[in-house]
């Protein structure tokens, strides 16, 4: 801190040496706070508060003596006049004589204060009258002490007694007062001049005494504050040069030290702030491990980091535990979590220090390591990593959890001079492992690349084929095996992908692009589209006379991305078609993604009137119990059951097993893939419903479909032996 209180000699020293500077400092500023001063507003007031205050006081003490000044005044003129009658009068009057000559009046009133006077005997007879006739009359012994002042203060009359004029005689004189008032005049101007002065210099060194010892501390610990809020991490503010002792000195080292407080507070949150967004931007809270960003910047350490004038070879692996999702939902998050912790801490202590292990992703690991003489090449550590997660099950709550793991291997700098491009490398790897049935690791090869460009670049085509309507719909015909009539048609989508051949383009199976739309959402559009168009195919059919039941098949993405039922409804609506007539075909892979909300979309879609069928029934879920908990009207057996039916006896007793099964839930059971007159033999023996398939009919366009219907007579037969 920069005002620490030193114990020592030298420290003593130093804090003088300090002081000395800071007052240099301090005097080199004085003229600047000066000028403060005189603009500083609290000053202003206390000093004109002061002033004030000085001011009334004598104002007061004024009021108070003017009288008495002005009885002086008089007094003084009643001893001129005095003096200047009693040497006039004459000793040796005879009794009842005035003891003033005519003459000697006259002297006396042109040439002093006294302007007139009456002479009384002791006994108050009057024995002469001069001058100016007086306006008191002395009829008593009381009326001896009065005095009188005309009213415009010009004359004032007093009664001098024989112990005054040393003679018997009693005088009232009127004197010339003129002057009184001017010279109090005199005295009020004078004395309000020296309070004036008394005041000003009062509050002047009032001023200057607040200015040093109060403005200037003020200000300085202003500025200190102001430093400290525009920088408050780092307030570069300077030592105080007032003396601590005081009142403001303390307060000054006081709000010092809480400046410096702040900042050092404020460095230590933000430096844990700090550790924390680092923890949280670069490290997975479950595990504990590095992130896919710090597992990233970490390779890149590692191999750029290069020994003996060579980078590193390092094999990189990412790794996904398979069916991870399953066991999260059956299971509860809980269960998921601890499994992810168990595959950390497992990989972490089992794999060397040298090894990068991070959670990459919500089921997903990454490790990366360098080749030895240990490690040949990136498929040992595929081997082992695998091996550590597989050697024994995960232990939670008590039950054993085997894990099982699909890898991605790639090398660097075989398969990337870019460490962000080997990993990628080693999850486009992952993912073929993952198609590949998982439970497997697979090494990167260029191949795969392409295969991946090749179908961002469907996917885009794609897109262009549903904005530019190269989409169509192909209708394969459905038949009551009873009976023969053609009872439905199953819409399927056609990709007219042009091209520069001379057919123009072909056709492209929904095979290939219906899984690529599905990953990608562009499901949700086409879907969209085919069950409109097909809605309004059916309703064109129904018009004139043929009532067939329309299949759309509608994807598990669909089914949870979109609103469906909404969809649904506004179709039904557009098209005018009986929802009778149209069927959604979903597959059991449905019912395996989130089954209340399977339930109620299914419910909900039979309440639009719309039938519903399972789709190659018997390839999903193995579970039939939920069967009973669908509203659904057909199970649609999957067509490798067909085909193997007569050549296999397993495939032959699950078809007939879900014939049974269906009507067991008086649900229709429709045989897709018929290809031979023996399938249909099959079908028929096992009292199978409906059929579709080859036998009849291709999925042919709609107008030859309408063709189809026109010359169908009704008889399966009629398609030969
Ligand atoms: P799917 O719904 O099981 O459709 C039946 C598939 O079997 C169709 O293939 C059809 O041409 C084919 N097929 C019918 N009879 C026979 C037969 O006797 N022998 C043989 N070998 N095959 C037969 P396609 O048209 O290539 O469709 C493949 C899959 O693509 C469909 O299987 C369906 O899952 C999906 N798909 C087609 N159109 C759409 C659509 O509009 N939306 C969605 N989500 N999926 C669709
Ligand atoms: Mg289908
Ligand atoms: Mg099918």
């Amino acid at each position: 801190m920069a005002f620490g209180i030193g114990n020592t000699a030298t420290k003593n020293a130093g804090s003088l040496e300090r002081k000395t500077k800071a007052l240099a400092a301090s005097q080199s500023k004085s003229s600047k706070s000066a000028a403060k001063i005189w603009r500083s507003r609290i000053s202003w007031r206390i000093t004109s508060a002061v002033f004030l205050t000085i001011m009334t006081v004598q104002a007061a003490i004024l009021t108070l003596t003017l009288e008495q000044k002005e009885q002086q005044i008089l007094n003084e003129i009643q001893e001129v006049g005095r003096s200047s009658i009693a040497p006039t009068l004459d000793q040796t009057t005879k009794f009842l004589d005035s003891p003033l000559t005519q003459e000697k009046a006259n002297r006396l009133i042109s040439s002093t204060i006294v302007n007139g006077l009456v002479i009384y005997t002791t006994d108050l007879l009057p024995l002469g009258n001069y001058g100016e006739p007086a306006a008191m009359v002395m009829l008593d012994q009381d009326s001896l002490s009065k005095t009188y002042r005309s009213t415009d203060g010009s004359s004032y009359e007093v009664v001098y007694r024989p112990n005054d004029l040393a003679r018997p005689y009693i005088i009232v004189a009127r004197l010339n007062s003129d002057g009184v008032s001017k010279q109090l005049f005199q005295y009020v101007q004078q004395t309000i001049l020296i309070m004036l002065l008394m005041s000003a210099f009062v509050t002047t060194v009032l001023m200057i005494a607040l200015g040093y010892w109060l403005l200037e501390p003020i200000l300085f610990m202003r500025d200190n504050l102001i430093t400290a809020s525009r920088s408050p991490e780092n307030p570069k503010i300077p030592e105080s040069p007032f003396s601590p002792t005081d009142e403001i000195g303390g307060t000054i080292i006081l709000a010092q030290k809480l400046i410096h407080q702040n900042a050092e507070n404020m460095m230590q949150v933000r430096s844990a702030a700090e550790d924390k967004i680092h923890k949280l931007a670069y490290f997975d809270t479950l595990t504990g491990l590095p992130n896919r960003t710090l597992f990233i910047q970490k390779f890149t350490e590692m191999a750029f980091n290069v020994t003996d004038d060579k980078s590193p070879r390092i094999a990189v692996i990412t790794m996904d535990l398979d069916h991870f999702k399953d066991i999260n939902d059956s299971m509860g998050h809980n269960v998921g979590d601890a499994i992810l912790r168990g595959v950390g801490k497992r990989l972490r202590t089992s794999l060397p220090d040298s090894a990068i292990v991070a959670r990459s992703g919500e089921d997903e690991f990454a490790v990366c390591m360098p080749l030895s003489t240990d490690l040949n090449n990136g498929r040992d550590l595929a081997e082992k990593v695998s091996a550590i997660v597989k050697e024994e099950p995960f232990k939670v709550y008590n039950e054993n959890f085997q894990v099982r793991t699909s890898i991605g291997v790639s090398t660097f700098p075989d398969d990337g001079k870019d460490p962000n491009d080997v990993l990628k490398h080693a999850d486009i790897a992952l993912n073929r492992a993952k198609e590949e049935g998982r439970d497997r690791f697979k090494e990167y090869t260029e191949d795969f690349d392409k295969a991946v460009q090749a179908r961002f670049q469907l996917l885009r085509d794609l897109r262009d084929a549903l904005e530019n309507e190269d989409l169509t719909i192909f209708y394969q015909p459905q038949f009551d095996l009873r009976n023969g009539k053609i009872i439905g048609a199953e819409a399927l989508l056609r990709w007219f992908k042009k091209d520069d051949s001379k057919e123009g383009g072909k056709y492209i199976s929904p095979a290939e692009f219906i899984p690529i739309a599905e990953q990608s959402g562009l499901i949700v559009p086409i879907g969209e589209w085919v069950l409109l168009e097909a809605c309004r195919t059916a309703k064109k059919w129904q018009e004139s006379g043929h009532e067939i039941r329309i299949a759309v098949n509608v994807s598990g993405a669909q089914f949870f991305q979109s609103d469906l039922v909404g969809h649904t409804k506004s179709v039904l609506k557009e098209t005018g078609v009986t929802p009778h007539n149209v069927e959604l075909e979903v597959t059991e892979s449905v019912f395996m993604d989130d089954i209340t909300i399977a339930i109620n979309t299914l419910n909900e879609l039979h309440e639009l009137g719309v039938e519903l069928a399972i789709d190659d029934f018997g390839t999903g879920y193995s579970s039939l119990s939920y069967l009973r908990q669908f509203s659904i009207d057909r199970l649609k057996i999957d067509q490798s059951f067909i085909r193997n039916a007569l050549t296999n006896d397993d495939d032959a007793a699950i078809a007939r097993t879900i014939v049974k099964l269906g009507h067991s839930l008086n649900l229709k059971v429709i045989a897709e893939g018929v290809e031979t007159k023996e399938h249909e033999k099959f079908l028929i023996d096992e009292d199978c419903d409906e059929v579709q398939g080859f036998r009849y009919s291709k999925p042919i366009p709609q107008d030859e479909f309408w063709e189809f219907l026109q010359s169908y007579n009704g008889d399966l037969s009629s398609f030969g032996a």
